[in-house]
């Protein structure tokens, strides 16, 4: 889709479009909606095929937010900021980037509250927060920030595993539950820590070599290789790493009860969600599951919540909304991805 009818057809507010010229980047800030607040989302970093996809990266993201603060009712809208870099970009001159992006977010003067994302990280944002503050969350420890956002998420993820379970099993213990988790890296790896300490069985699948050796060759666990993740047969199936994994292709081959997992924009399209119902296949809504880091970092930075209490607050909040979700669908025979945007829409259309 050519930019001008991406933008068009878009049901957000705002999207402010800077090009960097020192470095040939673009830099997308995508607002969706600042219905329920100012909006938050992250800073995705990398280079894409062209321009049209990073801004249509930026637009999906930032709708999915606003319903990620929606659905728990978070007092906060959605964006997201989508940095397009050169593949051949020179490290040297990331540093200024992200200062000059900073620049930018300050000018937006509190529309746009940002952390990291794919692509950045806590590093990066105390760079940004250089020029960007005070509407940068997500720094390092050492910064005065909350650092990774990462575990935090891999909570909530699990305590929605744990409603999937309560729901498939009447049981919400994961002892012996058989779980595969594609991508270890901030949030699957944290995940299987949880996982193993309940005693589930975990399966993991990646393409990093460093993260295959410890996870197998060190910690032990089953690795599945891609081409059979989606043909193995599991309780689980946790995506925690790419968005769109769920689709046409891959969700008749799943042997799974219920797929829960931490990844962003899971589905591939909005007849996926139709795909797994009618497969009979329990879905966790991504931005339902995974608002641990959304939820806690700015808790923690800018409520003042200790770790135990933004834990706390994730774990609650996930567990309610996913319960809710699940109780929707089932009392209205729709799919837990229509039940979760009902939720959230009705929200919106309330404003609180
Ligand atoms: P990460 O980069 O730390 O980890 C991703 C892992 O997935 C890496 O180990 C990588 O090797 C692996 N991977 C990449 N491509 C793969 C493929 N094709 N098949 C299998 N494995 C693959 O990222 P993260 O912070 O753990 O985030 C993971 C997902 O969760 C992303 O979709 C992200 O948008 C989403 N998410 C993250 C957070 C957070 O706080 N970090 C919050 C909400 C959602």
């Amino acid at each position: 889709m050519d930019i001008e009818s991406s933008l068009r057809d878009w049901d957000g507010e705002t999207v402010i479009i800077q090009y960097d010229r020192a470095t040939g980047a673009w830099i997308f800030v995508a607002i969706h909606s600042t219905r329920l607040g100012p909006a938050g989302g992250g800073t995705r970093m990398k280079p894409y095929p062209d321009v049209e996809a990073a801004l249509q990266d930026a637009l999906r993201l930032a709708a999915a937010m606003t319903y990620k603060f929606a659905v728990p009712g978070i007092p906060r809208g959605g964006g997201k900021a989508v940095i397009d870099v050169p593949t051949e970009l020179d490290p040297q001159s990331r540093p200024a980037l992200l200062r000059r992006y900073g620049e930018l977010v300050r000018q937006l003067g509190g529309l746009f509250y940002t952390g990291p994302d794919v692509g950045t990280s806590s590093e990066d944002m105390d760079i940004v927060a250089e020029t960007g503050a005070p509407y940068v969350f997500g720094r390092t420890v050492a910064a005065g920030g909350a650092g990774d956002s990462g575990p935090i998420t891999a909570l909530g993820v699990f305590a929605g595993l744990q409603v999937a379970c309560e729901f498939l099993y009447g049981d919400a213990s994961l002892q012996g539950r058989r779980v595969l988790v594609q991508g270890v890296g901030h949030v699957g790896g944290t995940l299987i820590q949880y996982l193993r300490a309940a005693g589930a069985e975990v399966l993991f699948n990646d393409i990093d070599d460093a993260a295959i050796r410890h996870f197998h060759n060190e910690l032990g666990l089953p690795f599945v290789p891609s081409e059979s993740v989606y043909e193995t047969e599991c309780d689980i199936f946790a995506p925690c790493a790419l968005g769109g994994v769920l689709n046409s292709d891959t969700i008749p081959r799943l042997k799974c009860r219920a797929v829960a997992g931490g990844a962003n924009n899971q589905l591939g399209s909005l007849e996926d969600a139709e795909r797994l119902w009618a497969r009979g296949i329990l879905y966790a809504p991504d931005y339902v599951i995974n608002v641990g880091g959304a939820m806690a970092i700015p808790g923690m930075e800018a409520l003042g919540w200790s770790q135990a209490q933004a834990e706390k607050e994730v774990v609650q909040s996930v567990q309610k909304a996913l319960r809710q979700v699940f109780a929707v669908a089932a009392a209205e025979g729709i799919t837990t991805e229509a039940a979760a945007r009902r939720i959230a829409e009705e929200r919106l259309q309330a404003g609180t």
